[in-house]
């Protein structure tokens, strides 16, 4: 596994400083949840639930399909982990923090990070007027995102 190439929201994902995130986010910290965050960190793959699941069992083999989606959850609460939502298809996880753009195949669901330098400029580049007028309506907006949509000629 390739661990060093990530961006960790935390330096170093260390059970003590994942104690400290978890329990700052009102989330309890357990050693399933270390397992959780670990091998997110671990891949580049935007694993789902079932995936994240399915690669721990051997390590933990009574931990349960619910304590991994619990798990997950708790991750997001804490901003530990971002929860990847399509229309048609299951969430997937990542747990790098610097903002930054997706690619996803219509075809297979899969989702990985695109190299391109993430702009916080870009909505105001399309529309220089929206976020003032979304403001007028009383929404405030705090971030963006962007997925880039298509398919490998081959899958
Ligand atoms: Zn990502």
């Amino acid at each position: 596994m390739i661990r060093n190439q990530k961006k960790h929201p935390i330096a170093d994902p260390s059970p003590q400083r994942l104690r400290e995130a978890l329990e700052k986010g009102g989330c309890r910290f357990t050693r399933q949840r270390v397992a959780v965050y670990q091998y997110l960190a671990s891949v580049e793959s935007h694993p789902t639930a079932e995936e994240v699941y399915a690669a721990i069992r051997p390590e933990m083999p009574r931990i349960s399909l619910a304590t991994v989606y619990k798990a997950l959850d708790a991750l997001v609460v804490c901003n530990l982990a971002n929860k990847l939502t399509f229309s048609d298809g299951p969430a997937r996880y990542d747990c790098h923090d610097e903002a930054h753009y997706h690619l996803r195949c219509v075809k297979t669901g899969k989702v990985c990070d695109l190299p391109t330098p993430f702009d916080p400029d870009l909505i105001d580049k399309l529309d220089p007027k929206l976020v003032k007028s979304l403001g007028e309506r009383g929404f405030h907006v705090t971030g963006y995102r962007l997925e880039v949509l298509g398919h490998f000629e081959k899958t």
